[in-house]
């Protein structure tokens, strides 16, 4: 039974992780759409396409990693290079899903019997999408130094779902404080460094967090967050990637503070 899970999970968030990619695409061109800029990749609403020429895809191109390992990471119309991303975003994605399923939320249902099948489908349900949306808004955020709204939207409400059903990780009393602390934190930061260090994507985003961790979760969160940011601005310093002026997405780091404070968070509190 919970091989068999497993398995699912695994090759469901491979099937996120292919859904994430298509969706930072699409959204990126939303938004230069909306910069005004014209429209200099194809778009289907639809259908899935290639990413150069427009061609609609046979569906054994579009298969997580296998297309991507078959085709030599390279579109088969146009033979350009795709990115490598692509594959490392689905196997990502399905590894975030099958460790938070085998080791965080399979072991915490405890012999598990009918009446909570529904509760537990339901936790397992609202968990996936909360780890594709931040898969999402990371990878985005990556490439393009935005945290899109309709992702921090459906963040939220997948918080407050999770609150609702009783799944949080904290009561909701203590869950909406820490998000109007978090959000409240991160806009102290973003009003004192003039936007500069902190956009107002991450202050958004900040709100998920609360909801999604609670107190004292949330501290662990910004902890890690800061430190593993800052050790990576140092590190691309001193390799010469970056200066001291070039700006760095904040977003991917809150997403990982966030991902190991959910797992790990309790642990931590602990050992300090
Ligand atoms: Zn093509």
């Amino acid at each position: 039974m919970e091989i068999f899970l497993g398995i699912m999970v695994f090759l469901m968030g491979l099937v996120a992780g292919s859904f994430v990619n298509m969706l930072v695409y699409r959204t990126a061109v939303k938004y230069r759409l909306k910069k005004g800029e014209r429209k200099t990749r194809p778009y289907n609403k639809n259908r899935s396409f290639c990413d150069f020429c427009g061609r609609q895809l046979k569906w054994y191109e579009n298969v997580p990693v296998i297309s991507w390992l078959w085709q030599r990471g390279r579109s088969r119309c146009c033979q350009k290079p795709l990115p490598y991303s692509y594959p490392l975003i689905e196997l990502g994605t399905a590894l975030i899903f099958w460790i938070n399923f085998r080791f965080f939320l399979f072991p915490s249902w405890f012999l598990l019997n009918n009446s909570q099948l529904l509760g537990f489908l339901i936790t397992l349900f609202l968990e996936m999408v909360a780890i594709t949306m931040l898969v999402f808004e990371a990878d985005f955020d990556r490439r393009h130094m935005i945290l899109p709204d309709n992702g921090i939207i459906t963040l939220v409400v997948v918080g407050i779902l999770m609150i609702l059903v009783g799944r949080a990780q904290d009561s909701p009393v203590l869950s909406l404080f820490s998000a109007l602390g978090a959000f409240g934190f991160l806009l102290l930061l973003h009003l004192i460094t003039k936007g500069k260090g902190m956009g107002m994507g991450d202050v958004k985003y900040a709100l998920f967090m609360g909801l999604w961790l609670g107190f004292p979760k949330i501290i662990v969160a910004f902890y890690v967050a800061f430190v593993v940011g800052a050790l990576f601005g140092i590190g691309s310093m001193l390799r010469g990637k970056m200066s001291r002026k070039s700006v760095m997405p904040f977003g991917p780091f809150l997403i990982l503070g966030t991902i190991v404070a959910w797992w790990w968070g309790n642990l931590v509190i602990e050992l300090l």
